[in-house]
């Protein structure tokens, strides 16, 4: 090869490195970060242990923010930078306000996640006995592969209002040493026509009965169902709730593993509920521990995403701006003006790719495990249907927060065009008037009840939004 032919090679890579681009692997990158990132998911387990349901997810993210000084929001407060408020929308959504320096007029930073989870709801009249077993009928929440659900140790969880007005939390099957719940599945021996069923249909919705007991009440006989009646009489015992009590509850099922670390190398976590739970800890430690932000923060912890964002908890709803225009009030801001100048993650998962089903990913536009948070600028299905679509000005302002602050990240679709599809809650932002871009943690196994996360996403998740926030 001539000198000249040399030297044109060498242009030729510098071109390549000043025009191309490629997303960072973190572990490459900043290895010395997988310490950190271990010891911030210490917390995170802890806190998916905590929070196995919305109410639950409330719970605790109120308690942690109680703790970092958040007070019950007052709409009649001064309006100082530093401040800090909550406002718990009756116990299942949960909205944190950072006051910041600017006013609100120049807008405000918003991050909404979700705290809903797919899981199975009793029905309103659940408890039945059928030859010689307790059984509740459920009703499943959010998009399920039904299969999953047999065979997995569940617990109960749940609120029950009893007849005199007195609110009684459930929980069952989580502590060590408490009994468990589970849905059957038929052996292989006698499967053969159950495996010919499509996979949806490999346990159907009416198949996915609890078991709940399998002693009858003993101390009277030709009683008509003791099996049942030992059930409500050892709920009784524990909860004074009567079989009417049901039809005043919420009690769902989820499953009653508690959040581990996966792999040799304990890189990656696994649990239940990390959709959307990841987005709203990260979220909620990166609003903890901002402390004066220059624009004022609006974290949004809603309910309902799983089953399409309506109800009065739920991101479609005007929860969001009652509470808005109460925040307004004060400085007498008008609502539209701030919502016009705001900017808004939408925080939640997206799907990892899994090369068990690459066929179902495209490869260039797919979000990896430890390339850091994916920047999502559309989701929705077909032809990007129900979606938000980021504008360019929109990315462009969140890739510079980004990389200012040295945040590694990544870009992905949810899939190849037209393999299926799914959406977030940023068209709501999107349709109050706010640029909204989605940002979240890739799971695999998404909506399984064991659902796998890497350790070093999560961390960098917390990143990006702390870099949003300052
Ligand atoms: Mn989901
Ligand atoms: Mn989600």
């Amino acid at each position: 090869m001539s000198k000249e032919k040399k030297d044109e090679k060498k242009e030729g890579k510098k071109l390549s490195e000043k025009l191309t681009f490629s997303f960072k692997h973190i572990g490459r990158e900043n290895p010395e970060h997988f310490k950190k990132a271990d010891k911030f998911c210490e917390g995170y387990k802890d806190f998916l242990d905590h929070a196995k349901t919305e109410r639950e997810c409330v719970s605790e993210a109120l308690r942690i923010a109680k703790e970092a000084g958040y007070t019950e929001f007052d709409p009649e407060a001064e309006y100082y930078p530093g401040r800090r408020a909550y406002y718990n929308n009756r116990g299942k959504a949960l909205i944190l306000v950072n006051y910041g320096e600017k006013p609100l007029t120049e807008g405000v930073r918003f991050n909404i996640a979700h705290l809903d989870s797919p899981r199975l709801d009793l029905k309103p009249f659940p408890l039945y006995e059928q030859d010689e077993l307790a059984l509740f009928k459920t009703h499943y929440y959010g998009g399920i592969k039904k299969y999953q659900w047999g065979t997995t140790p569940l617990a109960m969880h749940g609120t029950v209002i009893l007849a005199d007005g007195t609110r009684v939390d459930i929980s069952i099957g989580e502590k060590d040493g408490e009994p468990k719940f589970v849905i059957s599945d038929l052996l292989i021996h006698l499967a053969g026509k159950q495996q010919e069923r499509p996979l949806k249909e490999g346990l159907r919705g009416e198949e996915l009965n609890i078991i709940v007991g399998s002693i009858p009440y003993m101390e009277e006989e030709d009683l008509k169902e003791p099996m049942k009646l030992m059930v409500l009489k050892l709920l009784n015992d524990r909860y004074g709730m009567t079989e009417e009590d049901f039809l005043r509850a919420e009690i769902e099922f989820v499953p009653a593993q508690k959040a581990v670390d996966i792999g040799m190398d304990r890189s990656m976590i696994g649990a239940y509920g990390q959709d959307d739970r990841v987005c709203v800890y990260t979220a909620l430690m990166a609003a903890v521990e901002t402390e004066k932000p220059e624009f004022t923060t609006v974290t949004v912890f809603t309910d309902k995403e799983e089953i399409g964002s309506d109800g009065n908890t739920g991101m479609a709803s005007r929860m969001l701006d009652h509470f808005m225009e109460d925040l307004c009030e004060k400085s007498g801001a008008k609502l539209r003006e701030v919502y016009k100048h705001s900017l808004c993650l939408s925080s939640d998962v997206n799907a990892a790719y899994d090369p068990t089903f690459a066929d179902v990913f495209e490869k260039h536009n797919a979000s990896f495990l430890n390339h850091g948070p994916v920047l999502t600028k559309y989701t929705g299905s077909r032809g990007k249907s129900s979606s938000n679509d980021a504008s360019a000005e929109t990315m462009a302002r969140f890739i510079r927060f980004m990389e200012d602050d040295g945040v590694i990240w990544q870009a992905g679709e949810l899939g190849k065009v037209d393999e299926g599809g799914g959406g977030t809650i940023a068209m709501f932002m999107g349709n109050r008037d706010v640029d909204t871009v989605d940002l979240g943690v890739a799971v695999l196994s998404m909506h399984a009840p064991f659902e796998v996360t890497a350790k070093l996403d999560v961390y960098y998740t917390y990143k990006a939004y702390k870099a949003f926030y300052k």
